[in-house]
């Protein structure tokens, strides 16, 4: 079936007893063994719930991977997978990944006795940054707010050859526009709280294995670790995968006008978006992603507008976060990126002119006059 199909139906009709559509929450902390040495499948909602059972197995199927396990956030999704490495192990990572993975790596890991190196997008910059130690390349793809892209194909042969793990964490593109595993990634990470929940109304964390035995692992420290996600959010979860399609379509329609409104404004110095013909990353993008996605960045050309225009917005809000159905403007130098170092962040762009947007699915004449009264003199 197809991916709009699986969505529209996720974790559907998994109640014999009632017939119910959708998935019951099933808020339990514990179950009933029937006998001893006997279990319905379910013993500590720990170890496992039917309604987390019903969204790991949907985000399973939708990436194409053997095993889905979700947690409370994304973050708690990334310790959790950093969990399968050693003190002494070292990574690989990309230079402008999202700031909360940064911070992860550096402040508790990097104590804890794991080394990272951060590379850039260009060729032959893996390879060179990998070492007799390093375990695992952990990239996104586009970064954000930069956009810069790297050919997953190519990333997993070369961890193929040196018998590293491939991790890609594919919140910005969701499985409806690109599935990673299906080009030679291990592990697929997603912070749950933006495209796949879609309605900025929970936090949720995915993680799904390419194989089995993976799965097997990281089920072990899911459990181990604790960081699962309750069932109400699961059901949120659940709840906004059925529109993904719908939501992504129609943000992807509003991104490309407002990014072309934007490219011809007179207060705007560049503007970075995957669907604009000038974006050097599209040829690699498109061969391995259906669409560009929501996610435009821009900078203005005078720093002293930046302040004006988070000032000046109505309908668009200032604010973290990114993937739900209202749009959000967010100022990466201080939010999002804060914790990565002005060095990192130069060379990525992300300086104190760009603002990002994250699209949403309002009516695309409404955001404009919003941002045209933003930007104006
Ligand atoms: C938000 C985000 C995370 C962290 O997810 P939380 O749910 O906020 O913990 C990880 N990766 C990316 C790309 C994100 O945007």
């Amino acid at each position: 079936m197809e991916m709009e199909t699986l969505l529209a139906q996720a974790g559907n009709r998994r109640d014999p007893l009632t017939g119910s559509i959708t998935c019951p929450v099933y808020q339990t902390a514990t179950f009933a063994h029937p006998a001893l040495g006997e279990s319905t499948g379910y013993d500590y909602t720990r170890s496992g719930n039917p309604t987390r059972k019903a969204l790991e197995e949907a985000i399973a199927q939708l990436e194409g991977g053997q095993r889905g396990l979700a947690f409370a956030t994304g973050m708690a999704a990334i310790t959790t997978v950093l969990s399968l490495f050693q003190p002494g192990d070292h990574l690989v990572l990309c230079q402008d990944i999202y700031g909360g993975t940064y911070r992860l790596m550096e402040k508790v890991f990097r104590p804890w006795g794991l080394t990272a190196t951060y590379v850039n997008a260009v060729d032959g910059a893996i390879e060179a940054a990998v070492q007799p130690n390093t375990k695992a390349v952990f990239i996104e793809t586009p970064t954000n707010p930069s956009g810069q892209v790297y050919d997953i194909a190519a990333v997993a042969r070369c961890c193929r050859q040196r018998g590293l793990l491939l991790i890609v964490d594919n919140t910005f593109m969701s499985p409806y526009l690109q599935t990673p595993i299906a080009h030679g990634a291990d592990i697929v990470v997603h912070s749950g709280t933006k495209y796949l929940g879609g309605h900025n109304d929970t936090l949720a964390g995915l993680v799904v294995a390419a194989t089995a035995e993976l799965g097997d692992r990281l089920y072990y420290y899911q459990n181990a670790v604790g960081a699962v996600i309750g069932p109400w959010d699961a059901w949120l979860i659940l709840r906004g995968l059925k529109t993904l399609a719908l939501r992504l379509d129609r943000a992807q329609e509003n991104a490309l006008v407002l990014a072309k409104w934007l490219a011809g404004h007179p207060a705007v110095e560049k503007v970075n978006y995957l669907g604009l013909d000038d974006h050097p990353g599209r040829e690699i993008h498109f061969r391995q992603a259906k669409g560009a996605g929501a996610m435009v960045a821009f900078t203005v050309k005078e720093e002293s507008k930046v302040p004006e225009v988070l000032a000046r917005i109505q309908l668009i809000s200032f604010a973290e976060s990114l993937g739900g159905v209202e749009t959000l403007l967010t100022f990466p130098a201080q939010q999002t990126h804060a914790d990565i170092p002005e060095e990192i962040r130069a060379a990525t762009g992300v300086n104190r002119r760009m603002l990002r947007l994250s699209v949403g699915i309002e009516n695309v004449q409404d955001l404009i006059a919003d941002l045209a009264g933003a930007l104006a003199d």
